[in-house]
């Protein structure tokens, strides 16, 4: 028996969960958010009870510490050693990892290189755990692992193909240990002959659609960066990109305050002018408010369009599946979206069993050809699965 603890460490916030593995049985979770704000809130669940604080974290190295003093106090461990293995979502891995593996020093270097890819605040937990916890085994897992099978017509972006070379510009993806999650899921419920083409969306704060041959990744929808693609909450997805100089030019914004704009002040909530959050965008419509409305229909058509080519991608559709915060919880936004495809592809949606939240569910008909899913994701459980693989 180990325990295991699998770390999400964003800019300003850290998530946390603890397994009893191989039994996979959590044990403890928690999140921190506002890291170097004022009021941080700190919330631990163990032992069937739920703990929030509100206390001042300044960095990632308290924010650690306060977790693992935690899981003393709460009884979770006696002793800090007991916890054997740490492993960490790592955003990006680039070409070299399309897979999970254990951080040594050649890792670390390699993770520090494609930072400028993505948050340096997931290294940052990869070093405190270093100094704190020394013998514990850390092991990565990258985000963009899962879609390293794509064929270079889909990860290629049409551009002078020496910045390739030169800078690694291509399409990596990002979800992928939530896509490779429940597409692996899925394929355990339907068997492999009846799975052999997915289209997986993750639906979150955050959004994007895998197209998914065999259990392997053909496409994807976020790119270089996680800005491309579908609308999400705050992210524009995928735009004419002329319209960065232009915008920059006209409002007086450097590049990166353009980008910065795409990726947080845009999407359902750059649209709507209301939230980023999809319940808030419900119920705007609920009143009746015109701009919530054409914020969701953008989002439902960006999404529609994007199965379509991933169907034609893969030759056909065997199912759809539906995962994170929107594709677990959101009845309406399912609904749209199976409903605006019912008139192009074989597809039905089953209103009745759409009717649930945040459990594995059929939502198509029997007479669907094409059958639609709601898979749960647990990016968390695949962490530490690996990490106690790679330990072991
Ligand atoms: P992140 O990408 O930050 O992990 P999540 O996967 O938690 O985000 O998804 C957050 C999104 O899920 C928000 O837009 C939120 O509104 C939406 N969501 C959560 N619960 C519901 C619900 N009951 N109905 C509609 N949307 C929901």
């Amino acid at each position: 028996m180990s325990l295991i603890m699998s770390l999400n460490s964003g800019s300003s916030s850290l998530k946390f969960q603890v397994f009893r593995m191989p039994a996979e049985v959590l044990i403890a979770s928690g999140l921190i958010e506002r890291i170097g704000l004022p009021s941080s809130v700190f919330t631990v669940k163990a032992n069937d009870h739920e703990e929030s604080a509100t206390l001042d974290i300044p960095n990632h190295k308290e924010a650690i510490r306060l977790v693992l003093e935690s899981l003393k106090s709460h009884g979770i461990v006696s002793d800090l050693k007991e916890i054997a293995g740490i492993g960490h979502r790592i955003v990006h891995g680039g070409e070299k990892y399309s897979a999970s593996v254990v951080i040594n020093e050649q890792v670390e270097k390699d993770i520090e290189l494609l930072s400028d890819l993505a948050p340096p605040a997931n290294l940052l937990g990869v070093r405190v755990i270093d100094e704190i916890l020394p013998e514990a085994v850390q092991v990565a897992v990258f985000d963009t692992a899962f879609h390293q099978t794509m064929e270079p017509i889909s990860y290629m972006y049409p551009l002078p193909y020496e910045y390739y070379e030169k800078y690694g510009i291509r399409k990596y993806g990002f979800h992928g240990t939530s896509h490779g999650y429940v597409t692996k899921r899925l394929r355990e419920i339907l068997g492999s002959e009846n799975s052999r083409r997915i289209i997986s969306c993750h639906l979150g704060n955050g959004g994007s659609l895998a197209a998914v041959k065999n259990g392997k990744c053909v496409n994807t929808t976020m790119g270089f960066t996680p800005l491309a693609g579908i609308m999400m909450g705050t992210r524009s997805g995928d735009i004419d990109p002329s319209i960065l100089a232009y915008l920059s030019e006209k409002e007086h914004l450097s590049l990166q305050g353009v980008t910065d704009l795409c990726n947080k002040k845009s999407g359902l909530l750059g649209v709507s002018g209301i939230s980023s959050d999809m319940r808030d965008i419900e119920n705007a419509i609920k009143d009746g408010n015109a701009r919530a409305k054409l914020a969701c229909d953008m989002y439902v058509q960006r999404v529609c369009s994007t199965i379509a080519a991933y169907a034609v991608q893969l030759g056909g559709v065997d199912a759809i599946l539906f995962t994170a915060g929107i594709g677990e919880n959101s009845i309406y936004l399912r609904q749209l979206i199976i409903e605006t495809l019912e008139d192009a592809f074989p597809i039905e949606l089953d209103r009745t069993a759409n009717n649930i939240r945040r459990k594995e569910a059929k939502i198509s008909t029997t007479s669907s050809r094409i059958q639609v899913w709601v898979i749960p994701t647990n990016e968390e459980l695949v962490i530490a699965r690996d990490t106690y693989r790679l330990m072991k």
